[in-house]
């Protein structure tokens, strides 16, 4: 990051600390419900009861262990256990939110309930969605829940990264390594370039003969100077990215004989990892608070949608403007959205809040960079605060990359500890 932007970017992290949180009212109380415990509900739910503890909190959650998608890629290289990954809801239980864990099947807006899978229903006065992604299965022609069994997308953190990893490891050196990136947008930006490069690593240091392609639908990508400039140095004849313009579009998948087809040519893969177009968890979509982009529209001051009243949407599913589909995002968002709650149930207006993301990504062991935003409410969205955030300068020494690395773990510990521990 340049340094007068990083300047704007700590006095915009000050303020956003000041985000508002209400006085607390005589008497009230309320019902709020949050379906799912990711980084966004599970942060969300536990805020609120902080906040207010006259609220009733219900989690609804469809797995009893979280496994977190950041620093997911390090698995896949080998770098990291799955199990570094995984986090229970024993502290959430233990600060008062009540635990449902079961899947979401059904909202009624207007009734104001929630049904489970075991026909169950919950009233409540507020509900949150914080349900993350779906791939969209209609999307690319051969590619589907079947065809992901044998060429994961890993985009999901669990069973599919162990799968990709698994590949990696049982491919002779040698073979072909490809990556079919999506268009814009999906969850975390920098994602499939963190796990090119982590891939190219492995390869480079176990498989040396091997290779990777990156096929992109798109023609630009986040921090891309600073990941090229790393590839360059790096892994300079073993990872090789084709844009869009390039022909890089991946148009149809054929699992039978692990191929990837584009525009220009076929792609038979030794191992193939298909990140496919997404979109809001499915639940969204049942509650009618989805758009015709399949994610959902929100008021930013509140995260409440803008198709259904008393419902809000938060993290990935959530149409955020500039703000990227980030776990340092849906954190942020879920503290806010919190507040605007609590705020809304004791008849007070909601303040207007600043919101900053970070997303840190490793080219290489101890090799970081970092992406800095700072947003707010602007025309119905969120909008970047000009002059504030930026990126890791494009030539900064080695120890610089060091210290990013520790940031990122870092980070990753204090998040995780924040928002399950
Ligand atoms: C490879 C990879 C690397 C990443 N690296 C980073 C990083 O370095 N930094 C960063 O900030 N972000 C990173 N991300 C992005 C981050 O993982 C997501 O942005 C974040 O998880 C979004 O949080 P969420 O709460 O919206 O969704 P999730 O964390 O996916 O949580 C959704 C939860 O909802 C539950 N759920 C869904 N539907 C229902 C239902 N109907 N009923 C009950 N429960 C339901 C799910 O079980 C899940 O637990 C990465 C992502 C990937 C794929």
């Amino acid at each position: 990051m340049q340094r007068s932007s990083r300047r704007d970017f700590l006095k915009a992290m000050a303020s956003a600390a000041l985000v508002p949180l209400p006085a607390f009212a005589q008497g009230g109380g309320g019902r709020v419900i949050v379906v799912g415990g990711g980084f966004a509900g599970a942060t969300c739910a536990r805020a609120i009861k902080k906040l207010d503890q006259r609220l009733s909190v219900t989690l609804v959650e469809a797995t009893q262990t979280f496994t977190a998608c950041p620093f997911s890629n390090n698995v896949i290289a080998g770098l990291r256990d799955l199990k570094e990954q995984q986090f229970g809801y024993d502290k959430l239980a233990a600060d008062g939110v009540e635990l449902v864990f079961m899947v979401a099947s059904g909202i009624d807006p207007q009734g104001r309930s929630v049904t489970l899978t075991n026909g169950a229903r919950m009233p409540y006065d507020r509900l949150v969605l914080a349900p993350g992604v779906d791939m969209r299965w209609d999307a690319l022609p051969g590619y589907n829940a079947a065809a992901s069994e044998r060429i994961p997308h890993a985009w999901k953190a669990g069973a599919q990264t162990l799968l990709l990893r698994r590949q990696l490891e049982a491919m002779d050196d040698g073979g072909l390594v490809i990556i079919s990136a999506p268009p814009n947008p999906f969850r975390c930006p920098p994602g499939p370039y963190e796990r090119a490069s982590l891939i190219a690593h492995y390869l480079k240091t176990k498989k040396p003969k091997s290779k990777l392609i990156v096929l992109d639908a798109k023609d630009a990508f986040s921090k891309q100077r600073l990941f090229q400039n790393a590839w360059k140095e790096l892994y300079p004849d073993l990872l090789e990215w084709i844009s869009l313009s390039a022909g890089g579009k991946v148009t149809a998948v054929e699992p039978d004989s692990n191929t990837l087809v584009t525009d220009f040519g076929r792609h038979k893969a030794a191992v193939a990892n298909v990140i496919p177009p997404q979109k809001a968890g499915r639940i969204a979509e049942l509650a009618g608070v989805t758009d015709r982009t399949g994610w959902c529209p929100v008021d930013p001051m509140t995260f409440e949608s803008k198709q259904q009243p008393n419902v809000h949407i938060i993290g990935d599913a959530a149409i955020m403007g500039g703000m990227p589909k980030s776990a340092f995002s849906a954190n942020a968002q879920a503290k806010v959205c919190a507040a605007a709650i609590t705020a809304i149930l004791r008849g007070q207006v909601p303040e207007e809040p600043r919101l900053i993301n970070t997303c840190y990504s490793l080219v290489a062991p101890g090799y970081g960079i970092s992406i800095a935003g700072v947003y707010r409410p602007k025309d119905g969205q969120l909008a970047d605060v000009e002059g504030a955030g930026g990126v890791s300068v494009l030539d900064a020494p080695r120890a610089t990359r060091a210290l990013e690395a520790d940031f990122a773990n870092g980070w990753f510990n204090t998040i995780t500890a924040e928002v399950f521990g």
